[in-house]
């Protein structure tokens, strides 16, 4: 059994409706039962023109959106005539073929609000090697600068068994995590957690908040994993979601989007439940660059860089004065000023690249490199002073 509700440390008691309120990056998960009709085996284009509605009206109160689509294999089973449980390759041919389908339906349900969708395509190497991470992390923020929707699933067609995500809600914590949002909403086909499985005992109490992700709640949730024919994941693979979500800083909510438009029922006071972060999404991706990674080099740097990183900034090649170790992009390596150890950060270019261009402006890095790249050696997002 787990407890109706569980309290924060301070003893405070989060709220969905308060929490999806004060978001300013969501992402939006939805799952292929709720955006392919089991009848018709199409997609419900009546609840994803509700559903686009709800994404317009995030973006219209200031909040980025990102949305996780499944529905390709689903829909591409169906066009190609294929039953449930094909072969790998198969499944893979259905989903190149479902997969525009779906960028089509969610093309034309935005546009009908002036939105314009991407398709983002991620393998789990995309998440998991730090440089494909840093490229996709770069293009989710130009695609959101630019005020685009992505849409993202997984690039099912190249996708085989051993280099899967596996479910789309792992898929797109991994997307919050690399995105830094702050919500996470699992739009499921049950409004939430509950103590026991509320379709075999009535007994069974909605659980409207979590503090914390223990091992007990993630075994009790065995008991509600409600699975429908279409989708893929469960409870417990939700709550797996929330578990990465959570350490990367990012709060979970879990509710159902059986309704037509489920994010203004929630609005309006629909039950869910949330699962609370711990921290922030920038807390935690610093801690994680802090704790987590084996400093690979060092950038040595001039006063002028170290009072400027003090100061907030990035460190600029320009302020770099010496290039130890070798390291890729993206590898972690140590700054240290004439005074000593400034911090770690997740550096821009290659040692190799980082001789080439130390010292240096950013206006000649095309002529130094044959390529311009993100400009600065560590951006401060990716830069823990420790000193
Ligand atoms: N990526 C799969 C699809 O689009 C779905 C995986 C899932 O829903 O968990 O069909």
């Amino acid at each position: 059994m787990l407890p109706s509700v569980t309290s924060m440390p301070d003893g405070s008691v989060q709220d969905a409706g308060h929490a999806f309120g004060a978001a300013r990056r969501v992402v939006l998960k939805i799952g292929s039962s709720l955006l392919v009709d089991s009848a018709s085996g199409d997609v419900d284009s009546s609840w994803l023109a509700a559903m686009a509605g709800d994404v317009a009206r995030l973006r219209a109160a200031g909040k980025a959106v990102i949305v996780v689509s499944s529905g390709a294999v689903a829909l591409g089973r169906r066009r190609l005539g294929l039953s449930a449980g094909v072969r790998l390759d198969e499944k893979q041919a259905a989903a190149a073929v479902g997969q525009s389908m779906l960028m089509q339906a969610w093309s034309t349900a935005l546009a009908a609000h002036g939105l314009v969708a991407a398709q983002v395509l991620l393998t789990r190497e995309d998440t998991e090697r730090r440089r494909r991470w840093l490229n996709a992390r770069a293009t989710v923020e130009a695609l959101l600068a630019l005020g685009v929707v992505p849409v993202v699933n997984e690039n099912d067609t190249v996708a085989t068994e051993e280099i899967r995500y596996g479910d789309n809600d792992r898929l797109a914590a991994r997307t919050a995590q690399l995105a830094r949002a702050d919500l996470l909403v699992l739009l499921s086909d049950i409004d939430g957690l509950y103590s026991a499985d509320p379709r075999r005992d009535p007994g069974a109490i909605h659980i409207p908040f979590l503090a914390d992700l223990t091992p007990e709640a993630l075994a009790a949730a065995e008991g509600p994993n409600v699975r429908t024919g279409v989708g893929s994941g469960g409870m417990v693979t939700k709550l797996m979601a929330a578990r990465i979500a959570r350490s990367a800083g990012c709060s979970t909510l879990i509710l159902s989007g059986a309704a037509h438009a489920p994010l203004m029922a929630l609005e309006r006071g629909a039950r869910a439940t949330l699962i609370a972060a711990s921290g922030t999404p920038m807390t935690a991706y610093k801690q994680w660059i802090a704790g987590s990674l084996e400093p690979a080099g060092v950038l040595v740097v001039d006063n002028g860089a170290a009072a400027a990183l003090a100061g907030g900034k990035s460190l600029l090649a320009s302020g770099v004065s010496d290039v130890q170790g070798g390291f890729d992009a993206g590898d972690c390596v140590r700054v240290v000023g004439p005074s000593g150890l400034l911090g770690v950060g997740l550096v821009a270019y290659a040692a190799s690249d980082c001789r080439r261009i130390q010292g240096r402006n950013s206006r000649e890095f095309e002529a130094l490199l044959g390529w311009k790249g993100p400009g600065v050696a560590i951006h401060r997002d990716d830069l823990v002073l420790t000193s």
